[in-house]
Order: structure tokens, then sequence, then C-alpha cells
């Protein structure tokens, strides 16, 4: 019998996940059928009742529903809790499990995939989003020499390093743009929304250590202007976030379906397509 899922979001009709699912779901053989659907901003939670009454068995969650998505899961696990924030939605017996897979999906990118390690290396974060909070304990469970958290507005990158400091080892550390100045950084991971709007947070000169991998979260067809800046700067690598993308989905299909799909084949077919 086919099971369920679904992508809920505003706006969702841009979403690749329908497109990501049905190729692990032919892959693995899978019987799914997933779908997006669009909710209304003010009724998240009675979009989420009516997909399960029609017999939904889990969901992603995207833009601008993650804050809701754990405020209405009766059991999260601890990625999901610390990150205060849920991507996936597992329909239980009695209740919603929710868990964030972002930030595993960005750490399996950038260590199997970018086959870059993380362990003892200067690492900066951009941003103190719903993003960004959801890929700090992953990274930090890597045990990065040093995490450093930048954001526009400082306070916020402030309450995220007192927020995370129980997981650090006191290498946790909050900037504004400018405090950067002087200091280098080995991966450097843009997870703030500046792309959207071809924008570019006010980065200091030279904070691209040798070898350094520039990450954005943001995809989109040609470089992104995070990943323009990047290049100029002298970044040795270049990475955009089409490989978070389809490892996030792979993480929640594992959830859901107990099997891990091959990622490669459709990183690879989504890149060919926002290339062309
Ligand atoms: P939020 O709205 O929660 O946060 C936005 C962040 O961007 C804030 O830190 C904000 O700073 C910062 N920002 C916005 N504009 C600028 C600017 N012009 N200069 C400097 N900083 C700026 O967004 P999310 O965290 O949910 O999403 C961030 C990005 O990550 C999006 O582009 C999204 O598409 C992407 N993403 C990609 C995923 C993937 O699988 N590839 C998964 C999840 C997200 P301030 O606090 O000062 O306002």
């Amino acid at each position: 019998m086919t099971d369920f899922y679904a992508v809920i979001g505003n706006p969702i009709a841009h979403s690749k996940s329908p497109l990501i699912h049905a190729e692990f779901s032919r892959q693995t053989g899978q019987d799914i059928r997933y779908e997006a659907i669009l909710a209304p901003v003010d009724a998240f939670p009675a979009t989420v009742s009516s997909f399960r009454a029609r017999g939904g068995k889990g969901a992603n969650v995207t833009v601008p529903f993650k804050l809701e998505a754990h405020k209405i899961s009766t059991r999260l696990t601890e990625r999901a809790q610390a990150a205060q924030a849920v991507n996936t939605l597992v329909f239980e017996p009695g209740g919603i499990a929710g868990d964030n897979t972002d930030g595993a999906g960005l750490v399996r990118d950038i260590r199997a995939n970018l086959k870059f390690l993380i362990k003892a290396r200067r690492v900066l974060l951009m941003g103190a989003g719903g993003a960004a909070r959801g890929v700090i304990l992953p990274l930090l469970e890597h045990k990065p020499q040093v995490l450093a958290i930048a954001n526009r507005t400082k306070q916020k990158a402030c309450e995220l390093q007192q927020l995370f400091s129980r997981y650090g080892n006191g290498n946790i550390v909050s900037a504004a743009y400018a405090d950067l100045a002087g200091e280098k950084f080995d991966l450097v991971i843009n997870a703030t929304s500046a792309s959207l709007r071809g924008e570019l947070p006010a980065l200091p000169a030279g904070i691209f250590a040798d070898g350094s991998l520039a990450y954005d979260m943001m995809y989109s067809d040609g470089l992104t202007p995070f990943l323009q800046h990047a290049k100029q700067q002298g970044a040795a690598r270049l990475a955009d976030g089409i490989g978070m993308l389809v490892e996030q989905a792979a993480e929640s299909f594992l959830l859901w379906r107990g099997i891990r799909p091959e990622t490669a084949p459709v990183i690879e077919m989504l890149a060919s397509c926002t290339a062309s």
C-alpha cells in the first residue's frame, strides 16, 4: 500500500523535495507518494492535521514553519531540541516526533561528498537564523578548533553562542562581521539569506585560509554572490547547497523508511538541472 509524505511550506512551488523523494522511492523500491503542500501562513497546524487525516505518515517542513513544527512536536530528538527548529515530522500513534536533519545533511555533504575534514579546523558560520541554528550541534560533533558564529545583528550570534556553549569545549565564539578582520578560516559557511536578494554580508577581506572551502547553503544557476566573492578572495574550493538539500532529504527518508538512499546520482541530476 502506498504511504503518503509531503513537504509543507509557503511558498512551496519551487521546492525540489518532491523530485528528490521520487528519485529515492524509485531507487529503493519503497512504495511512497510525496507531494508539496502550500500551507496558509496562519494555518500550519491545521494543514498538518488534515494531511495526517488523509493518511500522511510524515512530512518535511520548510520556510516559514520550522519553529511552529518544533512547537507541535510531542517528542523531539536532541538535535531538534538544540536547534529549536524542526524540518522532519514523523507521525506516531498518539503524537508527532520532530527532528532536524538540516545539520546532518550539511555535515554529510561537507565530509562524505566534498571530503573536507572539520576536525581541528577553523570554521566560520555566517548567519544566526533557523538554518544556522540547525547546523551548530552537528558541526560541533566534529570537533572544530574554533566555531565562530558571525551575524549582521551581533546580539543573535551571542545568543546562539550561549545556547550551544554546553555542547562545545570553549571553542564557540560570536562576532559581528567587522570583528573578523585579520582572522582566517578553513571552512566558511554562508547560512544567511543574503544571497536570495543578491546581497553579500559585509565580510572583511582576507578571511579565506589557504586550501579553504566556501560553502553557500543557497543554490542557484551559476555562482551565488557569496561564492563569487569567495572565489575572488582566493577560497580554494566552492560548494553550493544542493548537496545539503539532497543529504537532509536522505536523512528524512531514512527516518521514515529505515533505508538510506544513494545521494550521489540525485545530487548529480539536480546539479546538472540548475546548471542548464
Ligand atoms: P532566516 O530568515 O531565519 O535567517 C536569515 C539570516 O540571514 C539572519 O542571520 C540574517 O541576519 C541574515 N541576513 C539576511 N540578509 C542579510 C544581509 N543582506 N547581510 C547579512 N546578513 C543577512 O533564514 P534561514 O536561516 O531559514 O535560511 C537561510 C538560508 O539558508 C536561506 O538562503 C535558505 O534557502 C538556506 N537553507 C538551505 C538549506 C539547504 O538544504 N540547502 C536548508 C535550510 C536553509 P539578521 O539576524 O541580522 O537579520
